[in-house]
């Protein structure tokens, strides 16, 4: 089975439409699955749509945090709580687009154990946007050794390495940075991330 997390801040109205969307290709490749949406504390109608639609379809489950503790918890919780053989990360916002998971799994099934999204646009972004996040990853790639600039949070893990990671004591911990670190067998898939609308909550670098 294939876990997919969903970090969640104040996302209502996209609960059912990432679970339409998901559900729709994911049934349609046969793959068996679940969504786990991860309510990291919104203050809109999220936890009772992921509710909603648990109650109307069996994939859907979900975790609810008591406040805004940001993507990264979020993300750490999903990966927790999944039951999957895998577990791919994404975007509740669908800018990481739902179809690529499929080419991710078929990865999977050839035996790599990490699937990187590897970003080949930033899509549309002020130059301040483009600047600041510039220079956050040339220092985190100088620190970690690695070119994080065009990675992602959108990725799939296998089991072991869910596992591994689960395992880690450090939990104040950048996920991107994480899952490159830990080796295991690599493979990449490229994607062009959706523009999604200015909002007052866009708060991750991306
Ligand atoms: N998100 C979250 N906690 C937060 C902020 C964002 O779980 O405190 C989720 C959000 O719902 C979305 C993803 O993380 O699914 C990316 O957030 P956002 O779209 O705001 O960031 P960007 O588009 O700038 O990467
Ligand atoms: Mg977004």
């Amino acid at each position: 089975m294939l876990s997919v997390v969903l970090p969640s801040y104040n996302e209502e109205k996209m609960i059912p439409i990432a679970t339409q969307r998901l559900g729709g290709i994911l049934s349609g490749e046969g793959i068996d699955y679940e969504l786990l949406f991860v309510d990291d504390g919104s203050r809109d109608g999220t936890w009772k749509e992921i509710q909603r639609c648990s109650k109307e379809d069996r994939h859907v489950v979900g975790v609810h945090f008591s406040r805004n503790f940001g993507k990264e918890a979020a993300m750490f919780a999903g990966l927790e709580q999944a039951k999957g053989d895998c577990v791919v990360v994404l975007d509740c916002d669908l800018q990481h687009p739902p179809e690529k998971i499929v080419e991710m799994y078929r990865l999977w099934e050839q035996g790599y154990e990490v699937v990187e999204g590897i970003k080949e646009d930033r899509g549309e972004e002020s130059a301040f946007h483009k600047f600041a996040s510039n220079s956050f990853y040339s220092l985190i790639s100088r620190a970690t050794g690695m070119d994080m600039g065009a990675s992602s949070d959108f990725k799939l893990l296998d089991r072991k390495v869910v596992d591994t990671l689960n395992a880690l004591p450090e939990r104040n911990v950048f996920f991107r940075a994480l899952s490159f670190w830990v080796g295991f067998k690599k493979a990449e898939v490229r994607y062009r991330s959706r523009i999604s609308p200015p909002s007052p909550r866009r708060r991750c670098i991306s």
